[in-house]
């Protein structure tokens, strides 16, 4: 079976840690072919009406979306909503209470950026926020780049913010049970995000998978900007093993920094059920051109 559909369901605007605007994105991903798209903040669903109404005025499909920060064995793990009620009240409270707690640790990742002789780092990464309840790494990083202390946000996540280094300030997210119920709860589909890019090993990838599952989870990415294409065979293979559907996303976040643009992924392998033919009823469709309805 070959997959036609250009379906894009993973990236990030000024909303969370994207450079660009729901609707700058929305011109972006049509201008490359995407036909069905979802936009997913980090933790938060505020660009989500002004992100279907840019859709549908380029006549492109939509799926609502987010991105959710999950601590799962002491690690970060994110899982990807995809379909739900965007007006979901107990949604928004989650999410709500997951963002709460990023000041601070902000505040905490500056003060150790300070140690290091990196001053005012609190207020450069404050520059680059564009939703000031959502100051994350990604921001820092830009910061770092910008005054040249690094040559690019790869080189800040090797040599700060993370594990070891100056500016890891760990944070307990939601759990994995909180996150798929408000999922849920609000008539969306849970999809295990970039799995190739935690750092399990296999018995607590499994473990993973596992919970995941136990707790009604259906999806896990396959074909994304943040896996490199020797891991879609592997997490192709965790999908039929685990009786998941695949997802398909760039994790695009700036025309500057990321590798993978919007809609430029290969298809799905096969073999594989893709995540939106479980959310046919959730598409929000664009309204055809007149010409098109007539033709009916
Ligand atoms: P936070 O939610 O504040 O912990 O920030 C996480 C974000 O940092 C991710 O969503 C990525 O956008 C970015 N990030 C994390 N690790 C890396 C990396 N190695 N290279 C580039 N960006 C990264
Ligand atoms: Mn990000
Ligand atoms: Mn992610
Ligand atoms: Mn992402």
């Amino acid at each position: 079976m070959t997959l036609l559909l250009n379906a894009d369901l993973h990236c990030h605007s000024v909303v969370s840690d994207g450079t660009l605007t729901p609707e700058a994105l929305a011109a972006r991903a049509h201008g490359n072919g995407v036909q069905l798209w979802a936009l997913t903040d980090h933790d938060e669903i505020g660009g989500q009406h002004r992100a279907m109404a840019a859709a549908h005025a380029l006549g492109m499909d939509y799926l609502t979306g987010v991105e959710i920060s999950v601590t799962f064995a002491d690690t970060t793990v994110h899982i990807v909503g995809l379909g739900f009620d965007a007006d979901d009240a107990q949604l928004a409270q989650g999410l709500s209470a997951t963002r709460g707690g990023r000041g601070e640790r902000a505040q905490e990742i500056a003060r150790q950026l300070a140690q290091v002789g990196i001053r005012g780092a609190y207020e450069g990464a404050l520059r680059y926020v564009g939703n000031p309840e959502l100051i994350s790494r990604t921001h820092f990083a830009r910061h770092l780049v910008e005054t040249g202390v690094c040559r690019d946000t790869s080189e800040v996540f090797r040599r700060f913010l993370t594990e070891g280094h100056p500016g890891y300030v760990p944070h307990r997210w939601a759990t994995l049970g909180d996150a798929l119920r408000w999922i849920h709860e609000a008539g969306g589909v849970a999809v295990i995000a970039h799995p190739g890019r935690y750092r399990f090993t296999p018995t607590e990838e499994y473990a993973l998978f596992s919970e995941f599952k136990q707790h009604g989870g259906q999806g896990v990415e396959v074909v994304t900007g943040s896996h490199m294409p020797s891991e879609y065979p592997v997490y192709a293979a965790m999908a039929q093993e685990f009786g998941l559907v695949a997802s398909r996303g760039s994790d695009f976040h700036s025309p500057d920094e990321s590798h993978t643009d919007l809609g430029a992924l290969p298809d799905l392998p096969g073999q594989l059920t893709p995540v939106w033919k479980l959310l046919d009823d959730r598409i929000l469709r664009a309204p055809r051109p007149p010409h098109e309805a007539l033709q009916q």
